[in-house]
């Protein structure tokens, strides 16, 4: 009789170079929604639970799933909606995809910059309205030369560092938490590292690249917008709470900040109407957390995920674990896994 397959429950959709893997090795299901009864309705027996940014994963959902739950897959990056310490207790391996995406939001982010300097979204909306005398009524800015803050100069970040040096010339200056080894900064275009206070007093455009944990959330709020520069331009493609969105507005309307980019919500779906920043277009720019939808990061991000939630599956060392396998291999012992 043929083994029986792992029973494997997909929160998400994902391109068929991850799906296709997931259903040869596996009982592959898809979850008929992400709301948490469901998702606690339907995992009791899975062996991995696959993921994207929608569903909290806490404990009471690995408390559903029972014993047999092994491995949870992110479709992505940021883990702040899985509750990692639960799942190394529980002896539950969490495994993403540092990466896969890393070319897509740093393109993301510029193509933000363009837009902004360029006034693209008024002008697109004038030349519709049959408005084409309006091409003299904003003043564009070029972006050679002027001065780039990175907040959190991890692979994104990097990424963006360098393409705003080789394509434009910028002075690229970063903040981050942790050291860096010198040959990552040469790769970003000799990005200057600076404290928070210099980055924000000194940048032209600042982009956010940072995970949301307590020491980000609202990084971005009344005290420190107070800080930039009034011809600053803000962009946020990581996670929506690292700013206090209305303070944007307020800082917008008071003319102490250029403009804002944005591809994350406080809340998401955003409320609309009713969003302080959504609807404006003159300095604004939104997109509905698209950043990592390109074909390539699509590919990247369902492949690699699958290929570690088999390896997992497989009783073999993940090759992007979130937590670490030791800890999760020690506590599958100690609750006799
Ligand atoms: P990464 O882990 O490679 O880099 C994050 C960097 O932020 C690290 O260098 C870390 O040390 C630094 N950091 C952490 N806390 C900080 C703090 N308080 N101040 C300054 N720096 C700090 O992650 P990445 O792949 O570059 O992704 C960054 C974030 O972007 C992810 O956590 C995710 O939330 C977000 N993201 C969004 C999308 C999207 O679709 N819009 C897609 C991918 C990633």
């Amino acid at each position: 009789m043929p083994a029986k397959k792992p029973v494997i429950l997909s929160l998400t959709k994902m391109h068929e170079a991850g799906l296709g893997l997931l259903r040869e090795s596996g009982d592959l299901r898809m979850s008929s929604g992400w709301d948490h009864d469901t998702i606690c309705r339907e995992i009791p027996g899975a062996e991995a639970l696959v993921i994207r940014t929608q569903g909290e994963i806490n404990a009471e959902v690995m408390d559903a799933a029972g014993p047999s739950l092994k491995v949870i897959g992110r479709h992505g990056v940021g883990f702040d909606h899985v509750d990692i310490e639960a799942a190394t207790e529980r002896g539950i391996q969490v495994v993403y995809t540092p990466g896969a995406n890393m070319e897509s939001v740093a393109e993301h982010a510029i193509s933000m910059m363009i837009a902004l300097s360029k006034y693209f979204m008024p002008s697109i909306e004038a030349l519709k309205n049959g408005d084409y005398f309006a091409r003299t009524k904003w003043m564009g800015r070029d972006i050679k030369g002027k001065s780039l803050g990175i907040i959190g100069f991890g692979r994104i970040g990097k990424r963006l560092g360098e393409i705003a040096y080789q394509a434009f010339d910028m002075k690229v200056q970063y903040t981050d938490i942790i050291d860096m080894p010198a040959n990552s900064i040469e790769r970003a275009g000799g990005a200057n590292r600076v404290d928070l206070d210099t980055l924000l007093a000194t940048s032209q455009y600042i982009s956010l690249h940072v995970p949301l944990d307590s020491s980000t959330r609202r990084l971005i709020n009344t005290e420190t917008l107070a800080k930039v520069r009034p011809d600053c331009i803000l962009l946020n493609t990581c996670r929506g709470p690292v700013v206090d969105e209305s303070a944007v507005a307020k800082a917008l309307d008071e003319k102490r900040l250029y403009g804002y980019g944005a591809d994350v919500y406080e809340v998401e779906p955003p409320a609309v109407p009713g969003h302080p920043l959504i609807g404006r277009t003159d300095n604004v720019i939104l997109t509905p957390h698209n950043a990592a939808q390109t074909e390539e990061s699509l590919i990247n991000m369902a492949q690699w995920m699958a290929e570690d939630v088999l390896r997992v599956l497989d009783g073999q060392t993940p090759k992007y674990p979130v937590n670490n396998p030791e800890a999760v291999a020690e506590a599958r012992l100690r609750r006799g896994l």
